[in-house]
C-alpha cells in the first residue's frame, strides 16, 4: 500500500506546522506527518518551513537569528494565536497516535546544511524513544548519506529537486545516490512519470513522491504504486486510496 505523509500537517486544509495543522494530521488515519526543522540561536530546534519568518509568521528574518523565547513571541499566519513548535513539542502530538514522523532536515538562507542540526535532531529523538518512529528526509545529498549511518532511524529519503534532475540526468540522480548510500528517492510528482519510476526502481531505489496536492496526481501516484508521497489534502488523499 502507498503510504501517505501529511505534508507541514496539511497545508491546504490548515496553516502550514501549525499546532492546529499537527492536531488535524494527529486526528487523520494517514501514516505519517510531515515537518521541517530548523536551529534557533539559543540551540534548540524548531519546526518552520523557510529558513526565515516572513512568510508563515509576523515576525522577519532569519528563524536561525532568534531565540525560541523570541520565536514564541510571533504568531503563525493564518492563525488566532498559534505558536511555532518546537521538534519536542511535536513529538509529543504523535507519541500516542499509530503516524510516524517524517522530519525535512533544513539547510539555513544560503541553502547550506546547519552544522550539527541532524546530530541534535537525531540525540532528540532518541532521547524521546521516538528514533525507531522517524524517516528522516532532505533535499541535500550528503545530509541524506549522513544519515544512512545513523543507526536506529527508520528510514532516510533524499528528495530530489527537479533541477537536480535536469543538471545530473536520471543516471546522474542514481550515481549520485549510490555515492551516498543512499537508498531510497523522493520525486517531484509532475516529474514522476511511469517511466521514471520504472528507471529508479530498476537501479534499485525506492520510489516516493513529494508535491502531489491535487486529486488527479494523487491518483496517478496511486496508480503507480509509490511507497509514499507527501500531499496538502491529506484528507482527499486517504479518500481517494479507500476508493482505489
Ligand atoms: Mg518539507
Amino acid at each position: 500500500m502507498t503510504l501517505i505523509a501529511s505534508h507541514r500537517g496539511g497545508s491546504l486544509e490548515a496553516p502550514e506546522n501549525s499546532p492546529t495543522s499537527f492536531r488535524h494530521t494527529a486526528g487523520l488515519a494517514v501514516e505519517q506527518v510531515e515537518f521541517d526543522i530548523h536551529p534557533t540561536a539559543d540551540g534548540q530546534i524548531v519546526v518552520i518551513h523557510d529558513a526565515t519568518l516572513d512568510r508563515t509568521t509576523n515576525g522577519k528574518g532569519p528563524v536561525a537569528a532568534k531565540t525560541l523565547a523570541e520565536l514564541k513571541a510571533l504568531t503563525i499566519a493564518g492563525t488566532e494565536a498559534d505558536q511555532i513548535m518546537t521538534l519536542a513539542e511535536v513529538i509529543e502530538v504523535f507519541r500516542s497516535t499509530a503516524i510516524t514522523l517524517r522530519m525535512e532536515v533544513k539547510s539555513d538562507v544560503e541553502h547550506q546544511p546547519y552544522p550539527g542540526l541532524l546530530a541534535q535532531a537525531v540525540e532528540q529523538l532518541r532521547g524521546a524513544g521516538m528514533l525507531e518512529r522517524t524517516v528522516l528526509t532532505s533535499f541535500l545529498a550528503p545530509l541524506v548519506g549522513e544519515a544512512m549511518q545513523v543507526e536506529g532511524l527508520l528510514g532516510r529519503i533524499w528528495l530530489v529537486s527537479p533541477v537536480i534532475m535536469d543538471d545530473c540526468g536520471l543516471d546522474g540522480t542514481i550515481a549520485a545516490a549510490e555515492a551516498y548510500g543512499i537508498a531510497h528517492v523522493g520525486i517531484r510528482a509532475p516529474r514522476l512519470t511511469a517511466g521514471v519510476a520504472e528507471y529508479l526502481r530498476g537501479a534499485g531505489l525506492g520510489v516516493g513522491a513529494w508535491a502531489v496536492n491535487d486529486a488527479q496526481s494523487v491518483r496517478r501516484m496511486l496508480a503507480l504504486g509509490v511507497e509514499v508521497f507527501t500531499t496538502d489534502i491529506p484528507t482527499t488523499a486517504l479518500a481517494l486510496r479507500s476508493a482505489s
